[in-house]
């Protein structure tokens, strides 16, 4: 039987290509790591888009009363509107199912590293660069895969 699609809120699918081996514990580490190679191995894989905690959320200590606290309580409301302009940006709606290798062709047209200035506001990992570098490095490789 195949798996389930793999849930992940609109975001993350960008997270995803900053992941450099940091985040909030050791369990989120793992679990973020194990996430993006299962994805990079199988690019079909089925992914579940949301705007609401996902499956990378579920190992992470800011997740509390059904949402995210990284920012403070009601930090959730401003998730999920990243996730929706996210969504917004793929050309894609809450709840559709996609493959990765589908959802990563779509950041690549759609979304530049400078973007992310104005898509991820207050994120904490922003400043690093290293999403920046991760999304612009996936449209190249795209660029010449073209
Ligand atoms: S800056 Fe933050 S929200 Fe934006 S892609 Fe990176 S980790 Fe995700």
């Amino acid at each position: 039987m195949p798996d389930a699609p793999l849930p992940l809120r609109a975001h993350n699918v960008l997270c995803l290509h900053g992941f450099r081996g940091e985040g909030y514990s050791e369990a989120f580490i793992e679990h973020m790591r194990e996430v993006r190679d299962r994805l990079e191995d199988d690019p079909a894989r089925e992914i579940l888009l949301r705007a609401a905690p996902d499956t990378l959320c579920e190992a992470c200590p800011h997740l509390a009363d059904g949402g995210c606290t990284l920012g403070g309580r009601g930090h959730e409301a401003q998730v999920r509107a990243q996730d929706v302009e996210v969504l917004r940006r793929l050309g894609c709606e809450e709840g559709e199912i996609r493959s990765w290798g589908a959802v990563t062709r779509r950041i690549a047209a759609a979304v530049r590293g400078s973007d992310l200035q104005g898509l991820c506001g207050t994120c904490p990992w922003l400043s690093l660069g290293w999403c920046a570098e991760g999304i612009d490095a996936l449209a190249a490789r795209r660029a010449e895969q073209a």
